[in-house]
């Protein structure tokens, strides 16, 4: 029987199985903030490991919930963003202070006018992907909202430098291979905007237009990972650890003892 992928079974161990994502192959290849984790990325394809209900993750499903219309649903979900009284946490809080800021500007409304949650599947690089858009605007646009501490803040790469959030975070990533699935499905290659919310005291919003060039670059980058992740993938290569990520520590078996040298060798 082959599988269906649907909204209900999209995060699934098995859609994550049959499909890549975007942020699988974060976890796979990592990006400028982050490293990449072969192990604990097949961990999670397996089920054997669940990245932990974080704040800063929940709190952008929240501002995802209230524009895809489902924030009573997700707010029945995580009574856990209540106190005890039934009061909303104060990050929550700050979460609804951000929407009702993003609500008063028409030109992000625009962008985030789109159909929401909008599933497409496409194949490339030798395998299958599955997409998800919070706010597609057929023919016109792919907008992705995302509810983050800054947009403004640049994050420091070794040897390159001070990056943008968008690459830094790996979004570039993401517009390129949304760009490309609705191009398969629809013959329409689409631009790819950020609207963003930031955290900060003064909430900033933000449509961000991300160009192409940065887009093709990182396909590139997509290119060269996926053969090696298709190999991790489909057991043919003993997955590489990278000694950092909540995964690794969880399951390190001491071998020695290290030198002083070593507690840093990763900076
Ligand atoms: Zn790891």
């Amino acid at each position: 029987m082959s599988f269906e992928l649907t909204s209900e079974n999209y995060y699934s161990d098995i859609a994550n199985y049959e499909y890549m994502s975007v942020s699988q192959f974060k976890d796979f290849a990592g990006t400028y903030g982050k490293v990449g984790c072969e192990e604990c990325a097949m961990a999670k394809i397996q089920g054997k490991f669940r990245e932990p209900n974080r704040t800063a993750l929940l709190e952008g499903s929240y501002v995802d919930a209230f524009y895809e219309g489902t924030l009573d649903k997700f707010k029945e979900e995580h009574p856990e963003m209540f106190t005890q009284k039934g009061e909303l946490r104060s990050n929550f809080a700050k979460a609804e202070r951000a929407i009702a800021r993003s609500m008063r500007d028409p030109l992000f409304q625009e962008y985030m006018s789109g159909e929401k949650q909008v599933i497409m599947t496409g194949e490339l690089f030798g395998a299958k992907w599955k997409i998800k858009m919070d706010s597609y605007h057929p023919g016109k646009a792919i907008v992705d909202l995302k509810y983050m501490q800054s947009l403004t803040k640049f994050g420091y790469v070794p040897d390159i430098g001070y990056l943008d959030f968008v690459r830094y975070w790996g979004y570039d990533v993401q517009g390129a291979i949304y760009q490309e699935i609705v191009r398969q499905n629809t013959g329409k290659k689409l631009p790819f905007y950020i609207a963003g919310i930031s955290k900060e005291e003064a909430i900033d919003i933000e449509v961000i237009y991300i160009h192409d060039n940065y887009l093709q670059e990182a396909l590139r980058r997509v290119e060269t990972c996926m053969p090696r992740i298709l190999e991790v993938k489909s057991g043919k290569v003993k997955p590489e650890r990278c000694e950092q990520c909540l995964w690794c520590r969880d399951t390190k078996v001491l071998r020695g003892a290290i030198g002083i040298g070593d507690l840093t060798a990763s900076l």
